[in-house]
């Protein structure tokens, strides 16, 4: 279907330019934005946006779908990163098919109606049968475009890691499935709703072996890799106890760095590291409520992108954020750069910027993420004719003032949320089942 957003009060466009176009209409045709400009032509369907701020879809860079299940657990709640983990491994552990597939909507659901068009997730554990296309079935019905990485985690207890032992596979099955999942459903042509990506959890859960095979598997599929790093004082701790290097340097050995990698958190990242991030092309997810969530720290960001690191923003999973509301996330990444940097160290503007094109870069999607001819059509239109834009002087009020929510949401042209609501869900009926699922786990 086409449609065509006509009379936009302001669009942030995120181009090459960082154009602000005013009374502007988009033409989206099969997909892709196939016009920009005032008074289009009106043969198709029209959606007013003259009282809306019209912005490239939010990416979401780091996520963990399954955890919308686990919201403040009692005894996760304050605690610190490892224990925070150990006391919701036991929990996760009790998790199947259906948990994957319901909480990955209730997730993805939730990130839509903040504006959000694509989102990757990152599935480290497969309890009781459950498979990455748990979440995937689920991506799909939703319509968000989907970036699933095959998680895994292979150091339980006995071996001295910090998961208990029925969590983890063995490494041979590991990489087995991820040769399987990239065969089966990665697309890497443009346009493509579905891509796969290697991801074991993290340096602390994985061998070296691991870490290495999985960057020459991803390089030999032409998939993405992605970890988390860098995340805590503990996390840096361990890596120079166990591994006798700070992470940056453990994750250059191992062949992850490069245009192909993100890694999550990045908090404690030295200068050395921003620096080899930087030249390596190397990219950030930054989680900034999940940072202050478990007290892990501010992430640089600022000098992130001083010296050219690629940073998109992660509300990354609900267990230790507990909202996976974008818009949110991406005033939490301001308020944090300022509260340490100084209050001109972060725009809404340059943070919207990272949470839209920034996001789809980091994710290797330069087909998406700029309202521009020719991309693809995920765009997100914001009503600022409400109570919380009222007396509003700029667009950029979206990150500073709201709304948290967005109007209408397209998605490869296909629109996913109208005025207000999912179109692709019973949402009522996905929230009984996820509070079904949940007090069978015992909430
Ligand atoms: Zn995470």
């Amino acid at each position: 279907m086409d449609y065509l957003i006509r009379n936009a009060r302001t669009i942030l466009t995120m181009d090459d330019d960082s154009r602000e176009l005013s009374s502007t209409d988009i033409r989206i045709s099969n997909g892709v934005i196939t016009a920009i400009g005032p008074q289009l032509e009106q043969d198709c369907e029209v959606l007013d946006a003259s009282r809306a701020v019209v912005t490239p879809g939010l990416v979401n860079t780091h996520h963990h779908l399954y955890q919308t299940l686990t919201r403040a657990v009692p005894g996760g709640q304050d605690a610190l990163l490892f224990g925070w983990l150990q006391t919701l491994y036991p929990i996760w552990s009790r998790f199947g098919p259906d948990e994957m597939r319901v909480s990955a909507m209730v997730g993805l659901a939730e990130l839509a109606l903040s504006g959000c068009t694509m989102s990757s997730d990152h599935l480290y554990l497969y309890p009781g049968g459950a498979r990455l296309e748990d979440t995937i079935d689920g991506a799909r019905e939703v319509g968000l475009r989907f970036h699933p990485t095959r998680g895994a985690m292979s150091i339980g207890e006995s071996d001295g890691g910090l998961p208990p032992d029925m969590l983890v596979e063995r490494e041979s099955a590991i990489l087995e499935d991820c040769i399987r999942v990239i065969d089966a459903f990665h697309d890497p042509s443009d346009g493509a709703m579905l891509r796969v990506g290697v991801a074991p959890c993290s340096p602390f859960s994985v061998s070296r072996e691991l870490m290495r095979d999985a960057a020459l598997l991803a390089r030999d599929k032409g998939v993405m890799l992605h970890t988390h790093l860098a995340e805590n004082d503990e996390d840096i701790a361990y890596s120079q106890a166990q591994f006798g290097c700070r992470p940056g340097q453990y994750a250059e050995e191992l062949g992850w760095v490069g245009d192909d990698v993100w890694h999550a958190h990045c908090v404690k990242l030295d200068s050395t590291e921003i620096d080899l991030f930087a030249h390596t092309r190397t990219g950030v997810a930054h989680c900034p409520c999940s940072n202050c969530r478990l007290g892990s720290g501010i992430a640089p960001v600022r000098q992130m992108r001083d010296a050219g690191v690629k940073v998109g923003l992660g509300v990354d999973g609900s267990a230790s954020n507990d909202q996976g509301n974008l818009m949110e996330e991406a005033r939490q990444a301001m308020l944090l750069q300022r509260v340490a940097f100084g209050a001109d160290k972060m725009s809404a503007r340059e943070v919207l910027r990272i949470a839209t094109r920034g996001g789809a870069e980091v994710l290797g999607r330069h087909d998406c993420g700029q309202i521009a001819v020719g991309k693809r059509a995920d765009i997100a239109i914001w009503d600022v004719s409400g109570l919380e834009s009222a007396g509003s002087w700029d667009p950029a009020a979206l990150v500073l003032a709201g709304p948290r929510q967005v109007r209408d949401l397209f998605v490869e042209g296909r629109q996913i949320v109208r005025d207000g609501r999912i179109t692709t869900l019973d949402l009522p009926r996905l929230i009984e089942d996820q509070n079904r699922l949940a007090a069978r786990l015992g909430a």
